[in-house]
Parts: structure tokens; C-alpha cells; sequence
């Protein structure tokens, strides 16, 4: 799949529910939250996603608090992955409940749905750990990324 057809996955209206949700998941925590889309994650999807992370600078928050979902639209492959900040303040299972309830909406093939829903629960879930501050400043911008 080219970048063209990555970019129109996800329909406009689509784009901005899921931009709709970062945002508000952001308004509530200092966690930066980020969407890639790639056609295939390949034999290591976690690997992948690692490497997806920082090629995006995904690394550079103060509080190493951001959170990337990825999903490959051909393999149907899913990974959220966070940065280091939270796996020391959070369980381990934290992303369990969250990559569940993404799949349960993906398994009825819907991803946006998936994947609003997934950062609606992650925001709840970070805004107990890296509640906003008053000064917070948008770290990472807000995006669906497409991979080449
Ligand atoms: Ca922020
Ligand atoms: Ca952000």
C-alpha cells in the first residue's frame, strides 16, 4: 500500500475523531499521545514500533511519558507502545485493558472506533499517573503518521 492510500485509511472525519481524542486525552495528562499507520510491521511488530517511536523523536519529552499506537493495515498487526517514564510508574499490565479494548473494535474492522477508544482509555489511564500540569506545553504534536 503507498503513502497515498495509507493517508486515506482513515476517511477525514475519521482523522479528526481520532485527533478529537488525542486532544482531549491530552488535556488531561502530560502523556503525548501518537498514531502511525504503516502497511506491514514485518516479522517483529514491536520492533517495529520501537523503531517507528523513534524515528518520530517520541523520546523527547520531559517526563518520557509519550505513547505510540501502531497499527499495519495489511498484516493487521497492533502495538502500543510507551516510553520508559512509564513502564517505571506503572504496572506492567497497564496496557493490557487498553490493547484489548482496541481489539475488540478491530476484530468488527473498526479501526478508527479501535483506536478512539484505546486513547480515550490510555488518557484515563495516564492522567492517574502524569496528571497535566498548568504550564503543559504539547510536546509532540498531534498525528496520524503514515509510514513510506
Ligand atoms: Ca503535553
Ligand atoms: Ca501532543
Amino acid at each position: 500500500m503507498d503513502k497515498k492510500s495509507l493517508r486515506d485509511f482513515f476517511s477525514h472525519e475519521q482523522q479528526d475523531s481520532i485527533l478529537t481524542a488525542i486532544r482531549k486525552a491530552e488535556n488531561r495528562t502530560s502523556g503525548e499521545i501518537r498514531v502511525r499507520l504503516d502497511t506491514r510491521a514485518g516479522e517483529n511488530p514491536k520492533q517495529t514500533a520501537r523503531q517507528v517511536f523513534d524515528s518520530l523523536g517520541m523520546r523527547k519529552t520531559a517526563l518520557r511519558n509519550g505513547v505510540l499506537f501502531y497499527l499495519s493495515v495489511e498484516d493487521r498487526k497492533f502495538v502500543i507502545l510507551g516510553d520508559d517514564g512509564i513502564y517505571h510508574k506503572v504496572p506492567p499490565d497497564f496496557w493490557d485493558g487498553v490493547t484489548g479494548l482496541v481489539l475488540d473494535h478491530f476484530r468488527q474492522g473498526h479501526y478508527a472506533d479501535g483506536l478512539v477508544a484505546g486513547i480515550e482509555k490510555a488518557g484515563e489511564q495516564l492522567a492517574r499517573y502524569f496528571p497535566r500540569q498548568a504550564n503543559d506545553v504539547d510536546e509532540l504534536a498531534n498525528e496520524i503518521s503514515v509510514g513510506d
